[in-house]
């Protein structure tokens, strides 16, 4: 089996490296924006490309649910329903079916649960999740699991990672199944839109979930599980979910050194730019987060000072550009005071400007940090960025 990642440097703990997936490669530490109903909302797919993303997410709950998995592989797969042929990884579910469904019935088989959008009761286990993902062509593939709550007991959070772990065991075979099912099948060959050439030929990747909330003991224990079982890449879920980001940085410190060194590793749900330096700093390689998109939606701009709510009466005479030097359409050709004005006014082009701006802050964020990782400056580049980001914050 080939080498999918290669770590091409190292500063301390942090790494910059590659990623190969069957529609290209992706440059690590990486952000992913989420494009949850098949859109990275308020964003075109080729407006995402020139933010410097090398890959996007997509939800299994959202797409299982509408259109369906089996409309979007009748129609040919994620990649080309949403005309987007970079890699995509999607979750598997479990962590929208606890959010967001009504009227939930966990089993160790699975969990059974209605619809938000109408009430319609559905199952999601291992298999079928692996299944969907596998129906939308996925590049990177996450095994089923239950996002321990927080807080938990030690004793929940126990039985709910023992419970992931052989959800884990599962979706894994599930996932060779489905692989074996089909090698050598030419239609499920991937092809470029535009010039209908053979793209890749790359396997999808399926990566498993390291649970145990708070406790080190059992971060250690399920890390080790998955070990065992053999994933292509290593993500650590149940984190960003109220606990704060000193416990963050702590559970990363003592979970860390248990996650296979070869691998990639992801930290779900994650975040603001200072958490993902801090996890950078701990040895993470690949984030994804709503809050770039959604704070753009809501008048809320991230920038080299911090973050500022556009909204603010002090910007509505304010001439200058967001961001000076930032390389986005929004900051090169709007002020903020159009920016202030669109967000009052309500026209849909303000949120359209502001996602642009602050994908591609967090593009460039990560440009920066592959950089300094290269170039051995990590420490001096992430000091530097923190103390000009925390200097104001007027949000
Ligand atoms: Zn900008």
């Amino acid at each position: 089996m080939t080498t999918q990642f290669t770590i091409l440097a190292r500063a301390g703990a942090a790494r910059c490296g590659v990623l190969q997936t069957a529609h290209g490669e992706i440059r690590t530490p990486a952000f992913m924006p989420v494009g949850t109903a098949a859109t990275v909302k308020a964003m075109m797919p080729e407006s995402v490309k020139q933010t410097g993303a090398d890959i996007i997410l997509g939800n299994t709950y959202h797409l299982m649910l509408r259109p369906t998995a089996e409309r979007i592989a009748r129609l040919g797969g994620l990649h080309q329903f949403m005309n987007w042929d970079k890699p995509i990884l999607t979750d598997s579910g479990g962590f929208q079916v606890m959010s967001l469904s009504k009227l939930r019935k966990m089993s160790e088989r699975g969990v059974v649960f209605q619809s938000h959008l109408d009430g319609t009761t559905y199952e999601l286990t291992p298999e079928r999740s692996i299944e969907i993902q596998h129906l939308l062509g996925s590049d990177i593939t996450m095994a089923f699991d239950e996002c321990t709550p927080y807080p938990a007991t030690h004793e929940q959070a126990k039985e709910s990672m023992e419970l992931s772990m052989r959800w884990a065991l599962r979706s894994k075979e599930a996932f060779v199944v489905c692989h074996s099912r089909e090698s050598g099948n030419p239609v499920n060959l991937q092809f470029n839109n535009a010039t209908g050439s053979l793209l890749s030929q790359g396997r999808q990747l399926l990566f498993g979930i390291v649970q145990g909330g708070i406790y080190p003991d059992l971060r250690e224990e399920s890390a080790a599980a998955l070990k065992a079982i053999g994933f292509d890449g290593y993500a650590i879920g149940g984190l960003a979910v109220g606990e704060g980001q000193e416990v963050m940085f702590r559970v990363l410190d003592s979970t860390m050194p248990h996650m296979p060194e070869d691998k990639p590793r992801y930290l779900m749900g994650v975040g603001k730019p200072d958490d993902i330096i801090g996890a950078v700093l701990r040895g993470v390689d690949m984030f994804d987060c709503v809050i770039p998109t959604r704070s753009g939606r809501n008048a809320r701009a991230y920038t080299d000072t911090g973050e500022h709510n556009i909204k603010n009466a002090k910007f509505a005479d304010d001439a200058a550009p967001l961001m000076a030097g930032c390389p986005c359409p929004c900051c090169k050709s709007y002020s903020r005071a159009y920016l202030h004005h669109l967000f009052k006014a309500d026209e849909m082009l303000g949120p359209m400007l502001l996602t642009w701006h602050n994908l591609t802050f967090y593009q460039t964020l990560m440009q920066g940090l592959r950089a300094a990782i290269s170039d051995g400056v990590l420490t001096e580049f992430a000091a530097r960025f923190l103390a000009r980001y925390r200097e104001k914050d007027d949000a």
